[in-house]
């Protein structure tokens, strides 16, 4: 890990700094690098040109830690606007659905008391329902640790009724390998990531390469089970390891993917579309995006720089 993470995802919680960073235009370099617009107007000619390029899409609309039932019922019906918009838009080669939204459960109700877990469970239902009508998959992206048990179980509940249902698995997490194999052997989509929060040791390793380690067992343990892994990280090393693993299992566009985030690493996703992979860019719209932006400034210190220049620009 590197040593600014900590101290950036510290910060990113102060109301201040919040306030000074969100006054940054959203056209600054750095916020429009990594979020593909404010509306849904300005996500449209990005997510055509995605797939245009051979490439499939995870669409989020930007979103957390929702405090108030509108704000839930607001992000269900962007949701099902954005499932309508996005419905009959094709990738020419993808052997699956080329269009998938990610969603966290928070910015669905999850956070809103003791309801709270029901009140997302059953907006998720309602975005299935839409789903499943316009051949769109969904993902259920992890959040922070104390959410997991609570995310996990929704999806294993909503899966019996919608078993393309995927949920992102954090492998930092010290139970990200018992239940990726808990998981696995159900054949359930999951999206391996290392994950972008700050968590403590009791519960996350700290160190990269106990991360780096993880992930390489939780990978195997999907690749050689049922499930359809979704290969989620811009580390070469890991990206060498799915390699050798999908062809020891004998995976092909349509068992498995690769995924990475809208903005990273474009070369790498264009040459491994052109090697014949498949691959999806999770990409984000909306104005809520300063928590996003914050964990992706954390994972690079390079990208702090290019946004602290934004910001004194702007100044
Ligand atoms: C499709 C997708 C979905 C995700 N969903 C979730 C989720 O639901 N929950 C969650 O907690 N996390 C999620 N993440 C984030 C993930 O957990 C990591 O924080 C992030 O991907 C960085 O880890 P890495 O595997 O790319 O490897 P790292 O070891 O962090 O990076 C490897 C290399 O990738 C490049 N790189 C990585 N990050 C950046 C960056 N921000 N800017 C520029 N270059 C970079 C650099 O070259 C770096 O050396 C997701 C990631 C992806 C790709």
């Amino acid at each position: 890990m590197n040593p600014l993470r900590p101290v950036i995802l510290a910060a990113a919680g102060s109301p201040r700094i919040k306030r000074a960073v969100t006054r940054v235009p959203l056209t600054a370099g750095v916020v429009r690098r990594f979020v593909a617009g404010e509306t849904r107007a300005e996500l449209a000619p990005v997510a055509r040109e995605l797939l245009a390029s051979g490439r499939m899409i995870s669409v989020d609309f930007l979103g957390e830690y929702t405090t108030d039932p509108a704000m839930a019922n607001t992000a269900v019906a962007e949701y099902i606007s954005l499932i309508d918009d996005l419905a009959g838009l094709e990738s020419p080669s993808s052997a699956v659905p080329a269009v998938e939204v990610s969603v966290k459960l928070s910015a669905l109700g999850q956070a809103l008391g003791s309801d709270g877990p029901a009140i997302a469970a059953e907006n998720l239902h309602k975005l299935c329902v839409k789903a499943v009508e316009s051949r769109v998959w969904v993902t259920v992206d992890a959040e922070d640790h104390t959410t997991t048990e609570e995310t996990l179980e929704t999806v294993r509940q909503l899966r019996t009724e919608f078993p393309w249902l995927a949920v992102a698995m954090q492998t930092y997490l010290r139970a990200a390998e018992g239940r990726c194999r808990e998981l696995a052997a159900d054949g359930t989509r999951i999206r391996l990531c290392k994950g972008a929060y700050q968590e403590p040791e009791t519960v996350a390793y700290q160190r990269r390469g106990e991360v780096d380690a993880s992930y390489l067992r939780c990978l195997e343990a999907l690749m050689t089970g049922p499930g359809y892994p979704m290969v989620a990280s811009h580390d070469p090393a890991m990206i060498a390891a799915a390699l050798t693993l999908s062809a020891e299992n004998h995976r092909n566009p349509g068992d498995f993917e690769f995924q990475m985030l809208y903005g990273i690493r474009d070369a790498e996703q264009r040459r491994l579309v052109d090697d014949g992979h498949a691959l999806r860019v999770y990409v984000p719209y909306g104005g809520e995006w300063y928590g996003y932006l914050m964990r992706r400034l954390a994972e690079r210190p390079a990208n702090l720089g290019f946004f602290l220049r934004a910001l004194a620009d702007r100044g």
